[in-house]
């Protein structure tokens, strides 16, 4: 039996009554409601009698049963199809007309339209889930048995499409595996010291591997208490942390944080781990949050094709959290650096980051050419992501390949230039994206965020900028916004800056 949901179900503490997850309202579920509810819904969706390997795309505001569906799901063996909950008409009809699912869960607010589009994609049974613990699929599995036997799976077996998040493009479905996520879970359970006492603070959305898999998986794997936010709120999360040890966030959430006055040490005094992903930490935040907590945040890496792929180093015998690295590959993952003639390059220059391993997913779903495309000969996945390996083994991103910038023939990766424009006096981000350009080809050009209360002005940034480095690099133009357009997740979306300023030079 390799279902990832029997994996996570024997570790659940001895004491069923025990709390296992306690929301921000107030509410306390047992580890015997998560086996029960679990239960019933995996029963629920067994009497529907679908096809093996049927699809159950999801798209509701987070909570508790949002996350027992998930796991409701795993057990009846279906694979699970989480969709941002940003998404409208437009998007929802391409996922469910790409993914075809057996069953749509969909919050009563968008029924109206989503079971229109459901069923015009052949879809037989549309589910509502609120979250206030009401809807069609709740009242439905409370019809249904408490008791089930989990779905046997292998590890080969689907459990999952998680759909990128199309910050360079279309969406791609990446298909994972119950071996994928549970190996990647096992991994990380002992990487991260996950020990016994430990309580999670869960206030990422639940559509991405981040808050579904890294957290939850985290927190379940080791029979943890999680405390649970339907919403991120950065006073409320402050409030908690005194109760809690593990946090996991995306840069934006800890910059949300430092700006609150209530950030200091005391409230962090329990706190074992703070860890961030899903966008690149800056060095700034980095050091802001040490001097404000007394807590080295460990930053980590990984996709949706992959689920984790290295990470900063817990144990400080095994090294310290370098700022502006995501760390050593994880045990079993290989991550090396290739050329564009598919050769390694040396220690600390810079290439396309392969990666294999058990944790490296099956392909895109209905993409066979797209998944041809992204594995080498010898089957390693290129990321798209752009990096180095230095001397003592620090993987470091310095952009997506569809980010470089090719000027005048040279590569410029946004990611260097962006570094050096961060420290200068009263900038608080920037974002570099490639523009046509008649005589370059194409041409950087700078989008900076003034920090609260500055002004600033780029054509002195650009000078500044021309004293620090060689000229193919300068932008050719820099402008001062308020905000760089960012998705859910708080990834700076440099398709939109593209598309914004592409006809620059036209
Ligand atoms: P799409 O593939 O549709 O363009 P996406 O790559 O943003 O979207 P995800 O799979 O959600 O979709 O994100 C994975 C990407 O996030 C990685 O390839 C990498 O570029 C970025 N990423 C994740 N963690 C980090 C990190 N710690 N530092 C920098 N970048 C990171
Ligand atoms: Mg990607």
């Amino acid at each position: 039996q390799e279902n990832l949901f029997a994996a996570l179900r024997a570790a659940f503490p001895a004491d069923l009554d025990a709390a296992a997850v306690e929301t921000d309202a107030g509410l306390v579920y047992s580890w015997r409601d998560l086996d029960r509810a679990t239960a019933m819904i995996a029963n629920l969706l067994q009497s529907l009698q679908l096809p093996p390997a049927s699809r159950i795309a999801v798209q509701v505001e987070k909570s508790v049963e949002a996350m027992m569906l998930y796991l409701g799901t795993l057990r009846a063996g279906h694979v699970f199809l989480p969709l941002n909950t940003a998404y409208q008409s437009a998007e929802i009809e391409y996922f469910i007309g790409n993914a075809e699912p057996a069953v749509v869960v969909c919050t009563s607010r968008n029924f109206g339209w989503v079971s229109k589009l459901a069923f015009k994609a052949g879809t037989h049974h549309v589910f509502t889930l609120d979250d206030d613990r009401t809807g069609s699929l709740l009242e439905r599995a409370a019809h249904c048995g408490d008791r089930h036997e989990i779905a046997p799976a292998g590890a080969d077996d689907l459990a999952c499409i998680v759909y990128t998040s199309g910050t360079t493009g279309r969406s791609k479905g990446a298909m994972l595996t119950h071996g994928n996520m549970l190996s990647n879970a096992q991994v990380l359970k002992d990487y991260w010291g996950w020990q016994q006492g430990d309580v999670l603070i869960h206030a990422l959305p639940i559509f991405h591997v981040h808050g579904l898999f890294v957290a939850i998986h985290g927190a379940l794997l080791n029979g943890s208490r999680m405390i649970w936010f339907g919403k991120f709120d950065p006073k409320r999360v402050i409030e908690r942390l005194p109760d809690a040890t593990v946090f996991m966030g995306v840069p934006t959430l800890y910059t949300r944080m430092l700006a609150e006055a209530r950030l200091n040490k005391v409230v962090c005094r329990n706190m074992r781990l703070f860890i961030s992903g899903s966008a690149p930490l800056l060095p700034e935040t980095f050091n802001a949050w040490k001097e404000r907590t007394g807590h080295t945040i460990l930053e980590r890496y990984g996709m949706s094709e992959t689920i984790m792929l290295t990470s900063n180093p817990y144990d400080a015998a095994q090294g310290e959290r370098r700022a502006g690295t995501v760390g050593f590959p994880l045990p079993g993952v290989g991550v090396r650096v290739r050329d564009e003639a598919g050769q390694d390059v040396p220690a600390g220059e810079i290439g396309g980051i392969q990666v294999t391993g058990p944790n490296v997913f099956k392909g895109y779903w209905r993409m066979p050419e797209k998944t041809k495309e992204e594995f080498t000969h010898d089957g390693w996945f290129r990321t798209g992501d752009v990096g180095r390996i230095d001397r003592d083994g620090y993987v470091t991103i310095v952009g997506r390949s569809k980010d470089l910038i090719i000027s005048g023939g040279y590569n410029v990766y946004p990611a260097e230039v962006e570094g050096y424009i961060n420290e200068l006096p009263g900038v608080a981000e920037s974002a570099l994206v490639g523009v046509p350009h008649p005589d370059f080809g194409e041409v950087g050009v700078a989008v900076v965020i003034p920090r609260p209360g500055m002004r600033l002005d780029g054509e002195e940034i650009l000078a500044k900028l021309k004293s620090q480095l060689a000229n193919f690099k300068i932008p050719k133009r820099c402008f001062v916004v308020d905000e760089l357009p960012r998705n859910t997740m708080g990834k700076v979306q440099k398709n939109l800056l593209r598309e914004q300023h592409k006809q620059l030079f036209a």
